[in-house]
């Protein structure tokens, strides 16, 4: 393995859940909804493998209904237009999406500004791509009525330097649960303007968010030029096997990404791509649904947790919460998520992994809620047996 890998070990989602299988805890770590989404776009799937659409290698930047889908929902949600056939890219999940930026858009040595806690694979692509990663924290904030982590902009201006080449932002933002609100992403815009960088904005949870409103940074003056947007279908319609992702930008941007995307899986999920497509027009009503089921689990979890005593910090979007262990009298994410299988019945994640100051990430420890409520229940039931 070589060294820019040799870091990294095994995702931390992996081994939690092999942890979750091997004790049969309920795994609340590793994010993935343990219900499929909904039966007409599986149906819509079944149709295309039978009809014979997408089982042989679809087209290299998706095929059109699909990249026709994703325009129209930029345009449906947030008013913005993208043409299919040069500014929107079908990729092999987010996950794709993030490597082929990354390697289509970093020269070596570039630096790239990430919040931290930052997904997992960011810096794993950052590195593979030969970039250098410059971490922003977003600082707990417990004084107000509903603890948050919040970003700072003044560090953030502050992090940029002549060699700084993208910011690759994440709202709703996992593991926080926050969701930048219109004057941050404001901000970020203004700046990536004044120092003419490029942003990669990771926005997968677009559609998860409660009592707040995720506003994607492309829709700023200016931005449309400079950001890559990356979106999922395993978020928005539960079908996280299927890994369908997409990328919007401009067509010299979309062009480099798929300039990269071309050697990497070159394409994926054909006749899946059929079924997003139809996902995607979906009316609002299925949109306002998986938010008010979410909404009704984030509070079940939160609650539990809080009754278990810990600090939660209730998410506005994702389907993450995160908590402080502290009030537990413990300090150790890794050591109380090696250990909860054992105690409780329980896998977490511990948010230390997604930082590289572990000092501040280490009392963090992550719990996904998008599961039956029967299971909530009775993982806030074992919780309870830690106070
Ligand atoms: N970005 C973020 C912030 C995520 O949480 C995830 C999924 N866990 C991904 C990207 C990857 O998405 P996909 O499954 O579509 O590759
Ligand atoms: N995005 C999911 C999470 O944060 C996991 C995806 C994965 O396993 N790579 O839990």
């Amino acid at each position: 393995l070589n060294r820019r890998l040799a870091a990294f070990g095994t995702t931390i989602f992996a081994e939690m859940s092999a942890l979750a299988v091997e004790t049969g805890s309920i795994n609340l770590g590793q994010g993935f909804p343990d219900s499929d989404g909904p039966e007409e776009v599986r149906e819509a799937a079944v149709r295309a493998l039978r009809d014979g659409r997408g089982n042989q290698y679809p087209p290299g930047p998706g095929v059109p209904e699909l990249r026709t889908a994703v325009a129209e929902h930029q345009r449906r949600w947030y008013g913005l237009s993208y043409d299919p056939d040069r500014e929107v890219l079908v990729t092999a999940g987010a996950t794709e999406a993030i490597a082929a930026s990354l390697l289509a858009l970093l020269e070596p040595g570039d630096e790239v500004i990430a919040l931290e806690p930052y997904y997992d694979s960011y810096a794993a692509c950052i590195a593979m791509a030969g970039g250098t990663r410059v971490p922003v924290t977003l600082r707990p904030d417990v004084t107000g009525p509903r603890p948050a982590f919040r970003l700072d902009l003044d560090e953030l201006r502050a992090t940029v330097t002549d060699r700084t080449r993208l910011i690759l932002l994440n709202t709703p933002h996992n593991p926080t649960g926050t969701v930048l609100t219109r004057e941050e992403l404001a901000a970020v815009a203004e700046l990536a303007a004044e120092r003419d960088l490029l942003v990669v904005t990771d926005e997968v949870y677009e559609h998860l968010v409660f009592g707040a409103e995720h506003t994607p940074l492309a829709s700023f003056p200016g931005m449309r030029e400079r950001t890559v947007t990356i979106g999922s279908a395993g978020k928005t319609f539960s079908f996280t096997g299927w890994k369908v992702g997409w990328v919007t930008g401009s067509p010299e941007l979309v062009a480099a990404v798929r300039s990269a995307k071309q050697f990497l899986t070159y394409v994926s999920s054909g006749p899946f791509q059929y079924a997003v497509a139809e996902a995607l027009r979906l009316p609002d009503s299925y949109f306002h649904t998986i938010r008010e089921d979410l909404l009704t689990k984030r509070d079940l979890l939160a609650g539990g947790l809080a009754d278990a005593g810990f600090t939660v910090f209730r998410p506005s979007g994702t389907y993450f919460i995160t908590t402080d262990i502290r009030p537990l009298g413990e300090t150790d994410g890794f050591a109380f998520c090696r250990a909860l299988p054992e105690r409780c019945g329980v896998v977490a994640i511990p948010n230390a992994v997604f930082y590289d100051h572990q000092d501040q990430g280490a009392p963090f420890v992550r719990f996904a809620f998008c599961k039956r409520e029967s299971v909530l229940e009775e993982a806030a039931t074992r919780l309870k047996s830690l106070a």
